[in-house]
């Protein structure tokens, strides 16, 4: 599985989870398909951006699943097999709301004694995304970095604020930006009002909070400014496990690409992350995500800027108001 890269790429390096999947969707079922927090983030960033993982799975993990990360261009020398299972997380989808989904099963497995040591040109990733995955790991992957990358971004779960706060403390004091959803900020911050907990979850450290609303899209709290990107309405959802995680893939693929932080930056960064999450619900696993042509992620961008499209009323007039003092 190693390959050798030059010093030179690499330039966004993504830590996580590389999974089996076992879903239950109202559209059907997948026992075991190719998921995890590193591996969407890694394809869906590999439009935009050369991107390596950094994680590890087991014996259990086939060839074809490596072949689909490897035909991305995703950079796999950080990926380790180990003697043991692949994590294994399952889950089921709400028939009335395909936005609510319930943990069935979390199996850490192999990712219990994960400890990855970086290799040289890892070290120096401009970027770093810090995917779900348990914040001690993340912080050993941070602590590991040459010299402070241009943007460390992170991303978490339940699961672990729940699990491990003290330690996901410790991380978020430390990045630049905090990719949440809704429920995550509000139980990060102990705070029902949203963009108090986002205000809130700034103040610990992050210039930028990202709250990832599902089929509602995401919110941006950069500093005092906000962002409100939409979704696309999509007329069928397969599968919306991962969605979150191509969100930040796409989104961050954009930052690295381009290096542009400034707000408007981030603004596009986040129509890119939309368009990404879009197309990874519309069918199980990767499957859609993966195989993209350029007319299609381009077709959708072009949607997404037409769904969010607003000229001034005509001839420049002023808002039609009724007299007002
Ligand atoms: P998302 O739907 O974007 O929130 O992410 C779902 C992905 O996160 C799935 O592919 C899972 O394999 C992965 N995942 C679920 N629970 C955890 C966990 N506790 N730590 C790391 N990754 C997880």
């Amino acid at each position: 599985m190693e390959r050798d890269i030059g010093i030179e790429t690499g330039r966004l390096l993504a830590v996580g989870s590389v999974a089996f999947d076992s879903v239950e969707t109202p559209a059907g079922s997948r026992q075991k398909a190719l998921g995890g927090s590193a591996a969407y983030f890694s394809i869906a960033a590999s439009y935009l951006a050369d991107v390596s993982l950094v994680g590890i799975v087991g014996q259990d993990f086939g060839d074809a699943h490596v072949e689909t990360l490897r035909s991305r261009g995703v950079d796999l020398s950080g990926l380790e097999r180990a003697d043991g299972e692949t994590f294994h997380w399952s889950g089921v989808y709400s028939t009335e709301d395909v936005n609510q989904r319930e943990t069935l099963d979390t199996r850490l497995n192999v990712f219990a004694d994960f400890r990855p040591v970086l290799s040289e040109a890892h070290r120096r990733s401009e970027y770093l995304f810090l995917a779900n995955i348990d914040p001690e790991l993340q912080l050993d992957v941070l602590r590991q970095m040459r010299e402070r990358p241009k943007v460390v971004a992170l991303d978490s779960m339940n699961f672990w604020i729940e699990g491990k706060r003290a330690e996901l403390d410790r991380v978020v004091r430390e990045v630049d930006m905090f990719f949440v959803d809704e429920g995550e900020a509000r139980s990060c911050a102990g705070e029902a009002n949203l963009a108090r907990a986002a205000r809130r979850i700034q103040a610990m450290g992050p210039r930028v909070v990202v709250v990832k609303r599902g089929e509602h899209g995401a919110t941006v709290f950069d500093g005092d400014e906000v962002f409100a990107a939409p979704a696309l309405p999509l007329e069928s959802v397969a599968d919306p496990t991962g969605a979150g995680d191509s969100f930040a893939g796409g989104f961050m693929g954009a930052i690295a690409s381009t290096g542009d932080v400034s707000n408007d930056g981030l603004r596009r960064a986040a129509a890119v992350g939309c368009v990404f999450g879009s197309f990874t619900v519309e069918d199980f696993s990767v499957d859609r995500l993966s195989s993209l042509t350029r007319e299609e992620i381009e077709a959708r961008f072009q949607e997404f800027t037409e769904l969010t499209r607003l000229e001034p009323f005509e001839g420049g007039a002023a808002l039609p108001l009724t007299e007002l003092t």
